[in-house]
């Protein structure tokens, strides 16, 4: 049985739509079958000032475990021209402008965390650029 994770991908830098394109398309080769894709939305940056978002969240079908998911996403970013990664300084977090963001928000209703990975994502319900496409999927995350 294959697991369904739910992902969100988010660009704010250069040729958005490209580069929200070629995460789906790396997804479907390297994750597995994506079977849900909401709109693409776009939203002002949350938590930084910088230009604003091209937002989209898909479910996809895998075989991979958490982890290797994990490790997979943030190879397509780093693939995908990501640099910089957020940091903490002074106990708050910092973010840059990316040209693509992918997070895990949700993997078989799994509850679990370690110094790399929190399931399900944390502050999903704070975030609205989450939530709409989210609500448009009709998926609620606990
Ligand atoms: P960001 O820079 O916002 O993409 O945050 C990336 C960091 O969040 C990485 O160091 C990940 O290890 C960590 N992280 C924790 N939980 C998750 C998750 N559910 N999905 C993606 N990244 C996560």
């Amino acid at each position: 049985m294959p697991h369904r994770a739910v992902i969100a991908l988010g660009s704010n830098l250069g040729n958005r739509d490209f580069y929200l394109n070629m995460a789906l398309c790396l997804i479907g080769w390297e994750v597995g079958k994506v079977v849900q894709r909401s709109s693409v939305i776009e939203t002002p940056s949350w938590g930084f000032d910088s230009d604003p978002f091209l937002n989209q969240v898909v479910v996809v079908e895998t075989e991979l475990e958490p982890i290797v998911l994990l490790d997979v996403l943030q190879d397509i970013e780093r693939r995908l021209g990501r640099t910089e990664k957020s940091s903490v300084v002074d106990g708050k977090p910092v973010y840059h402008a990316r040209t693509i963001d992918l997070d895990i928000l949700d993997y078989d209703r799994m509850r679990y965390h370690d110094d790399r990975l929190t399931l399900p994502h944390p502050h999903i319900a704070e975030r609205e650029f989450v939530l709409v496409p989210l609500r448009e999927l009709g998926i609620s995350i606990p």
